[in-house]
């Protein structure tokens, strides 16, 4: 199987050639498809797999091929992420991987000063990557509301359980629009993170690596 076997917006495959990346992952394979689809995921994959590319493209797909212009821009995109270190490094990708589209990605993360965070989003976002606390943060001082949210990510569920965001998550999910497309990863599913998968998620495919 070959990227272009998914009919991949061509900014996309421009991207992808660029990167000089040729065959999908296993993950790839099996998330592309059904994320193209618009149905919900439950990843089951740990980092290295090729997991943020199974998100990132065909959310990029759907972004491009569904434009929405009413300004000021709202986030369409939001991923969160644990660490700083994975968002920064997520944001990063979904750059590579948007380079040839016009989307702005931003990335938002604890322990750094909130004011250039709030003046970053202030200049509109198309795809934001986020700690749950800053996020929060953010909305609590209005530098940013979830209503346009159509794509959640949540990524490193079982990281996240961990180091306590749990309270976060739930707080994240009630500010989210009803209707969007919804995609969780985690390395591990012991019962606690299936619990919490079934409250993100709707009639979810589940892949696992
Ligand atoms: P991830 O699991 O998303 O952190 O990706 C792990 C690494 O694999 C990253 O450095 C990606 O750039 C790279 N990668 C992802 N997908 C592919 C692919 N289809 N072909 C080659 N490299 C890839």
């Amino acid at each position: 199987m070959e990227f272009k076997d998914f009919g991949l917006h061509a900014d996309i495959e421009r991207a992808l050639t660029a990167k000089r990346y040729s065959q999908p992952t296993p993950i790839q394979q099996q998330a592309i498809p059904v994320l193209l689809e618009g149905r919900d995921l439950c990843g089951i994959a740990q980092t290295g797999t090729g997991k943020t590319a199974a998100f990132s493209l065909p959310s990029l797909d759907y972004l491009l091929n569904n434009p929405k212009r009413p300004a000021p821009r709202g986030c369409r995109m939001l991923v969160l992420s644990p660490t700083r270190e994975l968002a920064a490094q997520i944001a990063q990708s979904c750059r590579d991987y948007g380079r040839f589209t016009k989307f702005s990605v931003t990335t938002v993360f604890g322990g750094v000063p909130i004011n250039r965070q709030i003046r970053d989003l202030s200049q509109g976002v198309d795809i934001l990557v986020a700690t749950p606390g800053r996020l929060l943060d953010l909305i609590d001082q209005r530098a940013l509301r979830l209503g346009d949210v159509e794509i959640f990510v949540l990524d490193e569920a079982d990281q996240m359980m961990d180091m306590g965001f749990i309270h976060s998550l739930r707080r994240v999910a009630k500010l989210l629009p009803d209707e969007r497309q919804n995609l969780f990863f985690s390395a591990t599913m012991p019962k606690e993170i299936a619990a919490l998968a079934q409250q993100f998620l709707h009639d979810p495919v589940t892949v696992s690596v």
